[in-house]
């Protein structure tokens, strides 16, 4: 199978950016990118990833069986213009393409990865990509669902996106992988006893906690982490009963990247919209209830600077009853943002940003569309109210040079205030630390050196344990990002295989599983696992949406295991 590049493709080149085996053309350094009218991905060399599917910021991209009707002529127009323009690929020379070479004494090698997200997911195949049976890969998952946040934190209006779990599934279902979810690691199985039980441990547990912003007022009733409120309306069982206020005219969202957006759009599309997604049943009930039409999204530098992607700003503008405002005057830009606009150092989507905020400052609205307002220059100082928010005080800033080449925000003296009962937090991600294994408080993530686990002090490899994703890098990137990442890492595991620096003695699959079926009998395996995934398939075919998720973890283990 092979993915299509069709009609819609906007040459934003995210696709091309996250390609993994980088077939995707032209990319914007070739003479063609100037002229070319669309985007297109070599069939003879796409290896099916779908993490261009994610990147697409205009849903331009298809598997081929799935192409819409009156887009099969696609398929051909991308093979021909590979015919034409032959690829030269850019393969990583230095990813070996053998199986691991796992010296006898210590074969099979024993391999645990701590989360089953994308970042782990990619390392599992990065694991078993090149086969060979002398590798036993024990996945523990704290969730009893696995795929973090392909399922976590994708929004449920980006279902597209949500494919990418089709390619976990497989990589999971390798008869080399074990699956143990609903089993946390320091509170079931210590990191002292994965490392008994294996030669190496593989650390993909994301970034699972929330920067603070450490203002007034932050930690008021209704002022609440964006991140928990991703968890909640997707599901996630340990944000299943979370309540939150939806009964005012107004939210506020403080940061504008990716998620800030991702909240804000689920407050302002409608719930019949919404229904048609996989959004948690809970969140579809009390968004049907809410009463908020406007969303304020906060961002505190200018919108050259702004963390949300063109992609995501653009795909706005594809919800039906919303309307997006934006300030004319935010988008009167200083010499020097428009001197950076000019330069060849400005990124290829930040002009189309602006672009696509002009478009909308200069757009008229309709009244009775709910609305997303973009605000930049705009930093929070106190968030105000008498035992819930009622209204958050907002200081204007000013940009000034940092002395690092980066923009930052400065207060001018003026502020405003702007009422609300509900404020989302969305000012990034931070990696929580895991029991026995380093931690760098500062960055929060896991201290490592390109994915080797190191002590905070001497600098020293931690023998056998080794990060991915997140928690190795901090929370940036696509999924598809995860995919390198995760060779990278995997990369320095087998030169320390190979090298013979992992020979310890540890324990057999068998006395894994006799200890967990000891500390967690209600541990789920894959083949379980598959049981309630078919059961919200069904769910979801029963009342016409894509999937109905289960959230309480005790129902999901017992379904699981079949107790009725
Ligand atoms: P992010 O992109 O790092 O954005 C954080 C935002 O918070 C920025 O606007 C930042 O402003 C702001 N901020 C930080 N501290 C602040 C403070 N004290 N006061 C006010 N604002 C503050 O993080 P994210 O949105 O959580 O996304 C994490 C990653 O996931 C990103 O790589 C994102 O692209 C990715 N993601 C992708 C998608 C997608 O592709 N569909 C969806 C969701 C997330 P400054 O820029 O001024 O620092």
């Amino acid at each position: 199978m092979t993915y299509v590049i069709t009609q819609s493709c906007c040459n934003d080149t995210a696709c091309v950016d996250v390609c993994p085996v980088d077939c995707i053309r032209p990319r914007m350094e070739d003479e063609l990118f100037t002229t070319a009218e669309q985007l297109y991905i070599d069939p003879a060399s796409c290896i099916d990833c779908g993490a261009c599917v994610d990147a697409c910021p205009v849903d331009a991209i298809f598997p081929e069986h799935q192409l819409p009707a009156g887009m099969d002529q696609y398929t051909r127009v991308n093979k021909e213009y590979f015919d034409k323009h032959p690829l030269e690929l850019l393969r990583d020379p230095s990813f070996p393409t053998s199986p691991i070479a796992v010296p006898g004494d210590i074969s099979p090698l024993r391999v645990a990865v701590v989360g089953a997200g994308p970042a782990a997911m990619y390392a599992v195949d990065a694991l078993t990509s090149h086969g060979g049976g002398n590798v036993e890969i024990e996945v523990f998952e704290r969730s009893p669902s696995p795929w973090g946040l392909a399922r976590g934190g994708v929004a449920p209006d980006h279902q597209r996106t949500r494919t990418i779990t089709n390619i976990f599934k497989a990589m999971m279902g390798n008869p080399a992988v074990r699956a143990h979810l609903n089993v946390e690691v320091g509170k079931h199985i210590s990191h002292a006893e994965l490392l008994r039980h294996h030669h190496a441990v593989v650390y993909g547990v994301g970034a699972s906690t929330d920067r603070h912003l450490n203002i007034d007022g932050e930690g008021l009733p209704g002022s609440v982490a964006a991140t928990d409120f991703v968890a909640w309306y997707n599901g996630d069982p340990d944000h299943a009963d979370d309540v939150y206020d939806l009964g005012g005219e107004r939210a506020v969202v403080i940061g504008n990247g990716n998620v800030a957006l991702d909240v804000a759009r689920v407050l302002a599309t409608s719930p019949d919209q919404l229904a048609q997604t996989d959004i948690a049943e809970h969140a579809l009930e009390a968004l049907r209830a809410s009463t908020i039409r406007e969303v304020v999204v906060l961002g505190r530098r200018g919108p050259v600077q702004a963390a949300f992607t063109s992609k995501e700003l653009l795909g706005l503008d594809y919800v039906d009853g919303m309307d997006i405002i934006v300030d004319p005057a935010d988008l009167v830009l200083d010499e020097q943002d428009e001197a950076f606009l000019a330069s060849e150092a400005c990124p290829f989507p930040v002009p189309r940003k602006i672009e696509q905020l002009r478009g909308w400052a200069s757009r008229s609205s309709n009244p009775t569309n709910r609305r997303i307002v973009l605000k930049f220059l705009a930093s929070p100082t106190a968030i105000l109210g008498e035992g819930h928010v009622e209204k958050i005080q907002v200081a204007r800033n000013e940009l000034v040079a940092d002395g690092t080449g980066r923009r930052q925000a400065r207060p001018t003296g003026e502020s405003d205030t702007i009422e609300t009962g509900l404020i989302l937090r969305s000012v990034g991600y931070r990696g929580a630390p895991a029991d026995g294994v380093p931690f760098d408080e500062r960055r929060g993530i896991i201290p490592n050196n390109e994915g080797r686990v190191i002590h905070p002090v001497t600098g020293e490899p931690v023998t056998g344990v080794y990060v991915t994703g997140w928690i190795k890098r901090g929370p940036s990137g696509y999924l598809g990002t995860n995919k390198k990442c995760a060779q990278d890492t995997i990369k320095l595991l087998r030169a320390d295989v190979e090298a013979g620096r992992l020979t310890r003695q540890v324990k057999d699959r068998r006395a894994l599983e006799r200890l967990l079926a000891e500390r967690q009998p209600d541990a789920i395996s894959f083949d379980e696992w598959r049981v309630l995934d078919r059961a919200e398939l069904a769910r979801g075919k029963a009342t016409g949406r894509p999937r109905v998720r289960y959230t309480d973890t005790q129902e999901m283990v017992d379904l699981a295991k079949g107790r009725g």
